[in-house]
């Protein structure tokens, strides 16, 4: 796995076959009104026949002239455990068998406290699963009110504990902070009774409000608002209170212990080539960027009759490519090579004169205060460099 630290003097897509696979899952049986990903409920399309469409589409890419050699699988939605236990049994080890898994070092399958039972956990650590990322968001009720969640916290204390006695060698707790109504304390005592489970990984996610969503209106509305010194309080809580825990930030969202890195993002965040399954889901293939049409009837039709419907295509060139490590890498504990900013010197020297970035053995990363504004620092970099090539 190319991680930002392995990529020094590389500024253009690497080529070579494939190594990493995303399926997607768009079932959830509620929707959550601040998520923008691809989903609906168990009505549309055919739940009973998705992994048969997965295992079509899965077949087109094997035949289609794109190298495989993966190294990792992420199984995101939607709600991949909302499938049933015979439907991940149908599913699951075809899937590996078919497109040759035996590689694969780490299969992630995030899980919604509500629809893990512990056959289905037993079912995936058997058929290879690794690593689990279970929806936490927050440990008290109101939070998980607000954010139309309908597990309780017992139901996520009682599904950590599945995950655990299942064996997954790496358990993830997804987190959400600056939600509304949601104070400081509220979010120190979700960052403190996470830690207290001793959890190997830990994401932690400021709320965003994403158009298309009910929540982007209700802010639109004037009814929520972005409140930076909140934002700010909480990150700083999270960056403390998790890194006192033994939790290292490798990315400004994302808190690991050693080893125990998420190896499927730092693959997106390098990078790499990586192909997508479902509807919705996204591949970027030797510089070319597809997606798979939004509508699950739709694409289920047409994997199982042998056509791939994509509905947005993108060339990925060197400079578009070289403008997303700007953003993605900066954001990683590794940095960015400096021979990338060779060209903007004067930009350079003026966010490390104002304590945002720093330089160590030819890479340049964010310092604490620069993480507060990482994307600010992206975007101020790539401005200097698209200016200087005119
Ligand atoms: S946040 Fe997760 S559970 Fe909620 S609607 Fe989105 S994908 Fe479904």
């Amino acid at each position: 796995m190319a991680g930002g630290c392995e990529v020094e003097g590389l500024i253009q897509p690497l080529a070579g076959p494939v190594r990493h696979l995303y399926v997607h899952v768009p079932y959830c049986h509620k929707i959550c009104p601040y998520c923008s990903f691809y989903k609906h409920l168990p009505s549309e399309g055919s739940m009973g026949n998705y992994g048969h469409a997965l295992l079509a589409e899965a077949r087109l890419l094997k035949e289609s002239r794109v190298p495989l050699a993966l190294e990792t699988v992420y199984f995101g939605g939607g709600t991949p455990t909302l499938l049933s236990l015979s439907a991940l049994e149908e599913l699951l080890v075809p899937l590996a068998t078919l497109l040759d898994f035996s590689k694969v070092t780490e299969w992630t399958m995030e899980v919604n406290p509500r629809t893990i039972t512990p056959p289905k956990a037993q079912l995936m650590r058997q058929a290879g699963v690794t690593r689990t990322s279970l929806g936490v968001q927050a440990w008290d009720k109101p939070t998980l009110h607000t954010l139309g969640r309908d597990h309780s916290p017992a139901e996520a204390d009682e599904a950590f504990a599945i995950l655990r006695a299942a064996g997954f060698p790496v358990v993830n707790l997804d987190l959400m902070f600056s939600v509304p109504g949601q104070s400081h304390q509220a979010w120190q005592d979700t960052l403190e009774r996470s830690v207290g489970l001793r959890p190997d990984h830990v994401s932690a996610y400021n709320l965003t409000y994403e158009e298309d969503t009910e929540f982007f209106q209700r802010c639109q509305a004037g009814q929520y608002a972005v409140e930076e010194d909140r934002d700010e309080q909480c990150f700083a809580s999270a960056m403390q209170i998790l890194g006192e825990a033994g939790l290292e930030q490798y990315e400004i969202s994302n808190y690991g212990r050693p080893g125990m890195e998420s190896r499927h993002n730092q693959g997106y965040w390098a990078g790499d080539d990586y192909a997508g399954l479902g509807p919705g889901a996204v591949s970027t293939i030797h510089g070319q960027r597809f997606k798979n049409i939004e509508n699950t009837t739709l694409w289920q039709q047409g994997a199982m009759s042998g056509k791939l419907l994509r509905i947005e295509a993108e060339e990925i060139t060197a400079s578009k490519w070289l403008c997303e490590r700007l953003a993605l890498s900066l954001r990683t504990r590794c940095g960015l090579p400096a021979a990338w900013l060779a060209t903007v010197p004067e930009a350079l020297a003026r966010l490390t004169s104002e304590g945002l970035l720093q330089c160590q053995d030819n890479q340049v990363f964010l310092t604490h205060r620069g993480k507060f504004v990482a994307d600010g620092v992206a975007a101020h970099l790539w401005e200097a460099m698209d200016d200087e090539t005119g």
